[in-house]
């Protein structure tokens, strides 16, 4: 089952987090909302320094929060220890007992909290099958690699059955084919066993990838919240957008407004109608436009006018970098394919061919 909607997992209420004091205070975290469903892959992804792992060892009881409140299934756990909350965390560094084997790493959280010996090796039984390390079990995880040890850190998380697990950049030590089947793996996981993720990563890629839904962070604040295609497609401003896959930013003036639809006019004097919030009443926007989502065409076709200054070739796509008449650059990205028809050369007059749904209008 996908995730539930209208049962709440964590609720972050208000959470400011502040460290030091005077000249060296450091707003952490600024006034953060969010709510995370039941049984959802939810994603905090940001630049290094944002605020994602503080937000994470709040949830996980590491820290206090310096005002707000969190919630886990509907109950403030404010007053609750880290080990009173049923949650569990995967770090970046696994932490593994290297002395012990595979499988009593697994095990050995299970003892810690006083279970029967045969839910024991039941559960480490399904575990190790759950991440694939049947094989290995009698190996010291000294013995076996980053990838391994990143299984086997996974299957010690899960084994207590957390209703919440927090993964903080768990594969970022890993290199990149190996990075690649662990997303797909994790994600696997999480459907599987129904447990509630909370992935952090600065990986916009990792992040649309793997998520039911992402939060972008900047700055100690969330910047938009909602699932990989209305971040990636509807990004609501220029942060979002520029952190997020690569981005063509344009200056246009609105020329008319009617109800939903408003004309603006680009670069050259290109001008198109696309939908538009009828509160809003700026002269001028910003839009974004993705490189994927834009054309090259011929000098003289409707489109903005520019002059093709580099090509970049890079194996499964190219870009062509184009300057705009106005002064302005665009990138457009085609996918390369040996049946695509000839494309225009450096120094060629081009027109950038875009349609309204390409383009975005940003909020700032
Ligand atoms: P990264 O991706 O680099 O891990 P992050 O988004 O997880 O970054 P945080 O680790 O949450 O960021 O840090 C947020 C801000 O709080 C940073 O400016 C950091 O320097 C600061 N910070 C974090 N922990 C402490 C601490 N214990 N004392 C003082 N400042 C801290």
């Amino acid at each position: 089952d996908g995730p539930d909607a209208t049962l709440k997992a964590i609720t972050t209420r208000g959470i400011s987090k502040q460290f030091g004091t005077g000249a060296d205070r450091v707003m952490a975290l600024d006034n953060v909302s969010v709510e995370i469903n039941e049984n959802e892959f939810f994603t905090l992804l940001g630049p290094s320094g944002c605020g994602k792992t503080t937000l994470l060892r709040l949830i996980a009881g590491f820290e206090t929060p310096t005002s707000g409140d969190i919630d886990l299934y509907g109950d403030s756990i404010g007053h609750l220890p880290p080990y009173k909350r049923p949650v569990n965390t995967v770090f970046q560094s696994y932490a593994l007992f290297p002395h012990m084997t595979v499988a009593e790493n697994i095990s050995f959280g299970l003892e810690m909290l006083g279970k029967p010996a045969t839910e024991i090796a039941d559960t480490t039984e399904r575990m190790l099958q759950l991440v694939q390390m049947q094989s290995m079990r009698d190996r010291r995880t000294s013995q076996i690699s980053g990838g391994q040890q990143q299984r086997v850190a996974l299957a010690r998380a899960l084994a207590p059955h957390p209703r919440v697990l927090l993964l903080d950049e768990p594969l970022s030590a890993l290199d990149f084919k190996l990075r690649k089947e662990m997303q797909l793996e994790l994600k696997r996981l999480q459907s599987e066993t129904g447990i509630t993720f909370v992935f952090v990563t600065h990986d916009q890629e990792e992040a649309l990838t793997m998520s039911d839904r992402i939060a972008v962070m900047n700055e100690g604040r969330i910047r938009q919240t909602g699932t990989p295609r209305e971040i990636y497609d509807h990004p609501g401003e220029r942060f979002v957008a520029d952190f997020i896959g690569d981005s063509n930013f344009l200056r246009a003036q609105v020329i008319n407004r009617q109800n939903d639809t408003a004309e603006l006019e680009l670069a050259g004097n290109f001008r198109l109608l696309v939908s538009a919030d009828p509160a809003d009443n700026r002269d001028a926007v910003n839009v974004v436009i993705r490189p994927e989502h834009a054309l090259l065409g011929g000098p003289h076709q409707a489109g903005l006018p520019g002059n093709l200054q580099q090509v970049v070739y890079s194996g499964t796509d190219t870009r062509y970098h184009v300057a705009l008449a106005s002064g302005e650059s665009f990138v457009v990205r085609r996918q390369n394919s040996p049946d695509a028809p000839p494309m225009p050369a450096e120094g060629d007059a081009v027109s950038v061919l875009l349609n309204p749904a390409s383009l975005q209008v940003l909020d700032d």
